[in-house]
């Protein structure tokens, strides 16, 4: 776990819910790989060309701009649109089949949810990401939920952020914004005002409530 910045004041918190709130690595890789072979059936290329390929221009965009792209915004360089990114996402994750109930998590986010606002800004689509807080046990801790279908932008996009913020009525500088990905979920977040902890995963999370107390 590293603490970038911590607001001085802080009301609402923002979570990346991919390897954030839970730790599953097959998960995480299976969610990327599924939409990689589709594209790779739907193009009629073999399953490791297409991973080759988008690899390829995954590390270009980032040897350009020093930071990574995100799956959504690199299938848009095959033509891709981000709208048919959404459809594959949505038929083709299953996070049930790879979750279960996180007890712990569910503590640790009554007890946040106490004192600050909740968030959570995905670059899955809305109904992936329920069905994902529901296999874990904390779908009705998120009342808004942000996805790739609510603005169309994928993180790292201010958009999906500002409406999080905006939903909970606060202001940039009074939120803090948790994830996994430096580039994806907190570079950004900072560059607007917030705070950011780049988490390892969901045991980080756990220890947020006496960190935030300290
Ligand atoms: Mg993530």
């Amino acid at each position: 776990m590293k603490v970038y910045a911590l607001p001085l004041r802080l009301e609402c918190i923002i979570f990346d819910i991919d390897s954030t709130l839970y730790t599953n690595a097959e998960y995480a890789r299976e969610q990327v790989d599924v939409q990689i072979r589709h594209f790779a059936d739907l193009r009629g290329m073999s399953h490791g060309e297409a991973r080759s390929r988008i690899a390829e221009i995954r590390d270009a965009h980032e040897r350009e701009h020093g930071k990574k792209i995100s799956l959504g915004n690199a299938m848009t360089s095959f033509g891709i649109p981000i709208k048919e990114s959404v459809r594959w996402r949505e038929t083709l994750i299953d996070p049930a089949l790879y979750l279960g109930r996180d007890e712990r998590l569910r503590e640790t986010l009554t007890e946040l949810g106490k004192s600050y606002a909740l968030r959570a800004v995905t670059n899955n689509p809305v109904s992936t990401a329920l069905k994902t807080l529901a296999a874990l046990g904390v779908e009705d801790l998120f009342p808004h939920l942000v996805g790739l279908d609510t603005t169309g932008f994928s993180k790292p996009h201010e958009r999906p952020f500002r409406i999080a913020f905006e939903s909970a009525n606060c202001a940039a500088e009074n939120c803090l914004a948790v994830g996994d990905r430096y580039d994806i979920d907190i570079a950004l977040p900072l560059e607007m005002g917030m705070g950011g902890i780049l988490v390892d995963g969901v045991e980080d999370v756990y220890s947020l409530p006496a960190l935030l107390k300290a």
